[in-house]
């Protein structure tokens, strides 16, 4: 069964690596905003530990910006019932603890495997 987080999990597995160092893998990904994943990153490091996607929801494809940021911002909030966070898994590194939101976006033509650092003092109360 796939655990269903809400943002008082969220909040919980972000402030659960605040303070820790990351490991070699994690150093090398760069994704403060969202990011496609590399090519050569082994994501197999990383495991679900649930999704915060709300089964039978209704579809939400707007996105939340209230200070003028951007899908691809470093500082842009972390709205759980906002696209795409409302279609994203929560992973962690096995080998560090680091958080990770996930998301697939399905273009036209093409499959994109989006990461992003899951950090506590971006998830918005919206
Ligand atoms: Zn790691």
């Amino acid at each position: 069964m796939t655990n269903i987080v809400d943002r008082e999990m969220l909040l919980k597995f972000a402030r659960s690596f605040e303070g820790k160092s990351k490991c070699a893998t994690c150093e090398s990904l760069s994704c403060a905003g969202w990011e496609s994943i590399p090519g050569g990153f082994i994501t197999n490091t990383l495991e679900s530990i649930g999704t915060l996607r709300v089964e039978d929801a209704p579809e939400n494809w707007e996105e939340h910006h209230p200070k003028g940021t951007n899908m691809w911002s470093k500082d842009a909030p972390i709205s759980i019932s906002f696209h795409p966070y409302n279609k994203s898994d929560v992973y962690e590194c096995r080998n560090c603890g680091c958080k990770y939101l996930r998301y697939t976006e399905c273009g036209g033509y093409y499959v994109d495997e989006r990461i992003r650092e899951l950090n506590s003092d971006l998830i918005s109360f919206d």
